[in-house]
């Protein structure tokens, strides 16, 4: 059968490309689709030439009729090729030429059953193949348009012309050869929907692969890199989130601003990887000892910030208090002989219709202050 060109319609939305190398591969590919589907149509043609020639055997037509079949399909099949291979097609927007291709073959196979209305059955088999390969690509307009053709040419045969069509039933050889078209054709439709469901498999994976790859962009787009924290942009939208809550429910919000003491000096004697790793250890620390509605992330630098959200102050400072014993007792040996780490934060609650500039800000100084004091400890705005 031989439009198995149009399995591949511009449905497949690869005209779009972006630059030279795009093009070409896009090109070779479309190639690659054309030729696979091209030769399909030929093999579903040498079946059919196949059948034509158990019926000649048989004696229900002639192997004349056989040859000229064989001849006009090899035609139109080298036919589309060569303007395949030439390049000519990708020129235009139906770059499978699927509809001049059907229309051809629509021509010839109405052609056929004209001129040899004695095995009509091999040709009215493929006809409705023909149709099951448009269906697999076709719009709904495209699949009207071509019932539409292949009963208007049909109208004609049968209405027009007066053809002794019949099913050939009569020595064993012609009943082999009818059974051999059904058989023949049975397969081919299993095939197409086969081939079918295998796209339809193949473009859910894609879509699974494809909304996996967009989560992760996404938490990308959210999470600081080195520490797998909230980065900057994503904490201070969840603060301003936080803030308008706590104003809207009236239930108190605090925040802490916390700083790692001296981090300089640990980069400086310990080494710059040695700093990330303690960077990393902290943010897991600190994750594994506040509560799932906190929100804890990277600020800038060796500086973080968590949101306590529903947290009064005295409540906050306390659980700010044993993240910092938490984080000094560790035993941060075990990455470098002789490293030890303290925090430093300043907490602050926010105030009735306080920003989260003058939030931050308070924060900020009592974090100053607590550093001031001498550092591992935590400051109170
Ligand atoms: P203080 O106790 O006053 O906070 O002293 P400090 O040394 O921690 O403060 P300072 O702001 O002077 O130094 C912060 C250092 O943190 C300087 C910078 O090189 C280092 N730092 C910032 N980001 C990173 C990072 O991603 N990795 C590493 N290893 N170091 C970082
Ligand atoms: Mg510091
Ligand atoms: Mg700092």
């Amino acid at each position: 059968m031989i439009t198995a060109t149009s399995i591949q319609g511009p449905a497949n939305g690869d005209f779009e490309f972006v630059d030279g190398e795009a093009l070409s591969e896009t090109l070779i590919r479309r190639l690659k689709r054309r030729r696979q589907t091209l030769a399909l149509a030929a093999i579903s043609h040498a079946v059919n030439v196949a059948l034509l020639a158990v019926y000649a055997a048989a004696g229900t037509i002639s192997f004349t009729v056989v040859a000229i079949f064989a001849a006009c399909a090899a035609g139109s099949v080298g036919f589309f090729w060569a303007l395949s291979e030439s390049g000519v097609t990708d020129r235009s927007s139906d770059h499978h030429f699927a509809a001049p291709y059907t229309a051809t073959t629509f021509a010839l196979l109405l052609a056929f059953i004209y001129i040899v209305p004695e095995v009509a059955v091999v040709f009215l088999c493929a006809l409705f193949l023909v149709a099951n390969v448009i269906a697999l690509r076709s719009t709904p307009r495209q699949g009207v348009v071509a019932w539409t053709v292949i009963t208007g040419g049909l109208a004609v045969l049968f209405g027009l012309a007066d053809l002794p069509l019949s099913l050939p039933y009569g020595p064993p050889l012609e009943r082999l050869a009818t059974l051999l078209t059904f058989s023949l054709t049975i397969g081919r439709s299993i095939f197409i929907g086969v081939f079918a469901s295998t796209l339809r498999e193949a473009l859910y994976r894609r879509r699974v692969e494809l909304e996996a790859a967009y989560k992760r962009i996404e938490e990308l787009a959210e999470l600081d890199e080195l520490t797998g924290s909230f980065n900057r942009r994503c904490i201070m939208r969840m603060l301003d989130d936080e803030i308008v809550r706590a104003q809207r429910s009236k239930l108190p919000c605090s925040i802490a601003l916390i700083d790692l003491d001296w981090f300089k000096r640990i980069n400086d004697s310990f080494g710059h990887p040695t700093g990330d790793e303690v960077l990393r250890t902290f943010a897991i620390t600190i994750f594994a000892n506040i509560r799932s509605i906190d929100k804890f992330g990277r600020y800038g630098g060796e500086e973080f910030l968590l949101v306590l959200p529903g947290t009064p102050h005295e409540m906050a400072v306390q659980m700010l208090d044993r993240l910092r014993s938490i984080t000094a007792a560790l035993d941060w040996s075990a990455f470098s002989e002789g490293l030890s780490v303290t925090i430093s934060a300043g907490v602050a609650t926010l105030g009735p219709h306080e920003t989260p500039d003058t939030l931050l800000a308070r924060a900020d100084r009592a974090l100053y202050a607590a550093k001031e004091r001498g550092r591992n400890r935590i400051g109170s705005a």
